[in-house]
């Protein structure tokens, strides 16, 4: 054997291994490598001792159950101590973090600084364990606690508050400023599952939850998580088979400029009905689509066959389409469709496309780039929903928007609220100042389409004007019309 240096606590520890005639002692040399003591003490007061460099064999064993990047314990290592943790009678908390933004600061600054923050993320994290407490890093972006305190709900509750707090605090990474936040799930040990793989399954559920219930907060599991989640799962597999089940159409909501009532244009809506589910509204399975990565497919359809059916119209009249945050994130956009307007013989002047805020909200100088291709091809370009989300001005500064389509909610409260008729009037007059259409959305009584045409909109589109229509009964109104 070659010889070895050992610190004075390794050589106390193996001298007392000596003297209580230990038949196997493993220690580490200060070079760091693992050697284990063989001692037969079958010949009495004396032994046959060897010792054997067994690094290799130590390091596999331990990458094994180590993430490697930051040190911490991977999910092996936390399914082996969970397993040895949940006993009937256990108390504790498995605490699921998922990191908000993180993939938006690797994909813009780079894997060397997203490494570099999953590092003092760890760290930060850690400072708030207990001694029996385990931290594993489970994913890209993923941290597990298991969290051995039995004083629950109160003590997994004020973690999740410390590390949702210390994990959103600003980072310096190689001299960029960097902020990001935790969502964090959490299911009891002895209450929220019948074994490991439902705790941690739950913990994720409750994860899910606290992600699509705004971010950078916490939510402890529930019964009807479960549920939903049995629910979205089947509706899953419906949505999937729904395109080649031909389950999907488009209706056609009229707008109409209110200065003389005319029909100007329409907004193709999708449709999904099933023999099972009949009607299912689209505010709940295109954010499945979305979440299923479904989205894509689902807009090209929409897109091509909008396209298509505006073509046939007899009078050359706008088809707003809706298009998903998520379809931007495929640099073939604009590609597709310029290829649904040249296979449906479409000018390009005839599409506008809507798209939120929530478009604009996370790499906004890619999406900006493709929305100004898009309008130098002719198209026209609407901001939907303005005042659901962030309502904020500054959007409307980032792109020069055809039209601004002032949402529901805002038409709604019209006659209740001081505020939003000011806001009204305030969009409106930018719109004018700026040479942006304003269309009112969801207008259903007389009394609102009065009030938005006093505040100076130009277009309306809801019940009161016109429900959504199928082509059939759009290409009828339109050759009633002209
Ligand atoms: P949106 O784009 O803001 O569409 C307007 C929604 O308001 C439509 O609901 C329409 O039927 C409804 N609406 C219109 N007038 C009135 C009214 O006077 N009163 C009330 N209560 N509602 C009115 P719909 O069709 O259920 O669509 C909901 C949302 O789903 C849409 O909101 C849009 O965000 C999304 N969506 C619909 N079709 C598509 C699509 O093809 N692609 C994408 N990505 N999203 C779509
Ligand atoms: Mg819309
Ligand atoms: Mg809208």
């Amino acid at each position: 054997m070659k010889s070895g240096v050992l610190s004075s606590g390794a050589a106390t520890r193996l001298t007392s291994a000596m003297q209580e005639k230990r038949k196997r002692h493993l220690f580490e040399t200060l070079d760091g490598k693992s050697i284990l003591m063989s001692a037969d003490w079958s010949a009495g007061d004396h032994a046959v001792i060897e010792f054997c460099d067994v690094s290799f064999a130590v390091e596999t064993a331990l990458s094994r159950q180590l993430d490697v990047l930051t040190g911490l314990a991977n999910r092996s290592a936390l399914m082996t101590r969970l397993n040895e943790f949940v006993v009937p009678g256990s108390r504790g908390a498995v605490i699921y973090i998922d990191l908000d933004r993180f993939k938006f600061v690797n994909d813009t600054l780079g894997h060397p600084v997203g490494d570099a923050l999953l590092k003092l993320v760890a760290e930060r994290i850690s400072r708030l364990l207990g001694p029996h407490d385990l931290l594993a890093r489970v994913g890209g972006d993923e941290f597990v606690i298991l969290q051995s305190s039995e004083e629950q709900p109160l003590a997994a509750e004020t973690l999740a508050r410390k590390l949702i707090d210390i994990v959103g605090r600003t980072y310096l990474v190689h001299g960029h400023t960097v902020q990001i936040g935790a969502s964090v799930g959490i299911a009891l040990i002895g209450v929220d599952g019948e074994n490991v793989t439902e705790l941690v399954k739950n913990a994720d559920l409750a994860l899910f939850k606290a992600k699509t219930g705004g971010r950078a907060t916490y939510r402890f599991f529930t019964d009807a998580m479960d549920r939903e989640s049995q629910g979205r799962r089947a509706m899953e597999i419906d949505l999937r088979r729904a395109m080649v089940m031909k389950e999907f159409s488009l209706v056609y909501q009229p707008q109409f400029e209110i200065e003389g009532s005319r029909l100007v244009g329409f907004e193709a809506l999708i449709r999904w009905s099933t023999p099972d589910r009949g009607h299912v509204s689209p505010a709940a399975f295109i954010p499945l689509a979305e979440e299923i990565g479904m989205i894509g497919q689902l807009g090209e359809w929409v897109l091509r066959t909008a396209c298509a059916e505006a073509a046939s119209w007899q009078a050359p009249l706008s088809v707003s389409v809706n298009l998903s945050p998520l379809q931007f994130k495929n640099p073939k956009l604009v590609d597709t469709i310029v290829s649904a307007l040249s296979n449906a013989g479409l000018p390009a002047s005839r599409l506008d496309l809507e798209i939120t805020e929530g478009a604009l909200m996370d790499d906004t100088d890619t999406v900006v780039a493709m929305l100004e291709e898009i309008k130098k091809l002719g198209m026209k370009v609407s901001l939907d929903d303005f005042g659901t989300g962030y309502s904020s001005l500054s959007y409307l500064q980032k792109f020069p928007f055809d039209k601004i389509k002032i949402g529901q909610s805002f038409v709604r409260s019209l006659e209740s609220s001081p505020d939003s008729v000011a806001i009204v009037r305030a969009v409106t007059a930018l719109g004018k100042s700026l040479g942006i259409m304003t269309i009112a959305e969801g207008v259903e009584t007389e009394n609102q389409l009065r009030q938005i045409a006093e505040e100076g909109c130009g277009q309306v589109q809801g019940y009161l004007t016109g429900k959504p229509l199928s082509p059939a009964d759009a290409a009828t109104l339109i050759k009633s019309q002209h």
